[in-house]
């Protein structure tokens, strides 16, 4: 069996080579190389297996293809449409909301997700290098209203756990967090990252542990999925999904989704209305279809099975709840 970072460096980095993979003629394809320049095409192969030969359409392939309409300009579509630099405090920062910070450790992803907002994100500046984590503890101390430290992305799970482990031991010295909330693709896309150091890490951690995993599609969720998950039973796990143009936007596929990750312990949390981000105007949903496959997918499922519908407004206190 591979390490996750054995099987990390062999992702596919072009779509050429995912495509041959997939059995899908070149000819067949919209792929675009100025996309890919942009956003550099990045799957790993526990993923790729879980798309279906040669079929372009593949909900997962569909993620993750650099294609030309990434290539239409948008006048409301947008490199910064949270206008996050504001609240930008220190590098590697963000304090938007009451009572929780959010930390980035890594800009890296163990895949590249095209409708990512990180797509045009400014990492090399926001790279927080150990030497600079001092200041994200002084901050802390500083606000005393913050109990809840969120690590994000990029995916913090790919730093590795040693780095995790430093963290999280100065961490706990300020003795003001109570919860470390960590959003990660890498249980989904790349579940052999939840290896014996990892749940080691976790059962150490003095914090109430919340995982957000990331998933969009039922196709996502396999037996090695489960099985990573199944080894972080003691930890409280939630999924957030982004809706998305012919990839998910249909009750059926959401209510399956919920389902298969409600049979592997993990809760719905977030439905995300898609940001606005330059090069992603072909995934947007809008919020009028976003809130009619809601309701419907009320009609299907049980109330706890149910994701908020949301949408982030720049300036808003938290993130925004789609009313009809
Ligand atoms: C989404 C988000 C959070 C977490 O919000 P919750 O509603 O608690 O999930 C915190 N900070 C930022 C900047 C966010 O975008
Ligand atoms: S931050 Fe999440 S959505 Fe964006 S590229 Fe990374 S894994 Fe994909």
């Amino acid at each position: 069996m591979q390490t996750w970072q054995q099987q990390l460096q062999q992702a596919f980095k072009t779509p050429q080579a995912l495509l041959t993979y997939l059995e899908i003629p070149n000819v067949a394809t919209s792929i675009c190389p100025t996309s890919h320049d942009q956003f550099m095409t990045k799957v790993p192969m526990s993923f790729a297996k879980r798309m279906q030969k040669n079929n372009l359409n593949d909900p997962l392939l569909k993620q993750v293809l650099p294609i030309t309409a990434e290539q239409k300009h948008f006048s409301d579509y947008v490199v910064d449409p949270l206008q996050e630099k504001q609240f930008n405090h220190i590098p590697g920062l963000l304090h938007k909301y009451h009572g929780r910070i959010l930390i980035t450790l890594t800009g890296t992803c163990a895949i590249n997700c095209r409708y990512c907002f990180r797509r045009h994100f400014d990492y090399q500046n926001n790279n927080i290098g150990q030497a600079k984590w001092q200041n994200i503890f002084d901050y802390i101390q500083q606000n005393s209203d913050i109990e809840e430290v969120i690590l994000s992305g990029g995916d913090p799970l790919m730093v590795p756990d040693n780095t995790l482990h430093k963290f999280t031991e100065k961490l706990a010295q300020l003795n003001q967090i109570k919860t470390l909330r960590i959003h990660t693709r890498l249980p989904i896309v790349l579940p052999a990252r939840i290896d014996d150091s990892f749940v080691h890490w976790t059962k150490q951690q003095p914090f109430k542990l919340v995982i957000v995993v990331h998933s969009n599609h039922p196709n996502e969720i396999n037996d090695e999925v489960a099985l990573a998950m199944q080894r972080l039973s003691n930890i409280t796990l939630l999924n957030q999904s982004v809706l998305l143009k012919e990839i998910n936007d249909a009750p059926s596929i959401l209510a399956t989704l919920s389902r298969k990750l409600f049979a592997i312990n993990i809760l719905p949390y977030y439905l995300h209305q898609l940001d606005k981000v330059q090069g992603t105007q072909h995934f947007a949903v809008t919020d009028q279809q976003a809130l009619q496959i809601h309701q419907q997918l009320q009609a299907l499922l049980p109330g706890y099975l149910v994701p908020r519908l949301v949408k982030e407004i720049p300036g808003e206190k938290n993130k925004t709840i789609l009313l009809r």
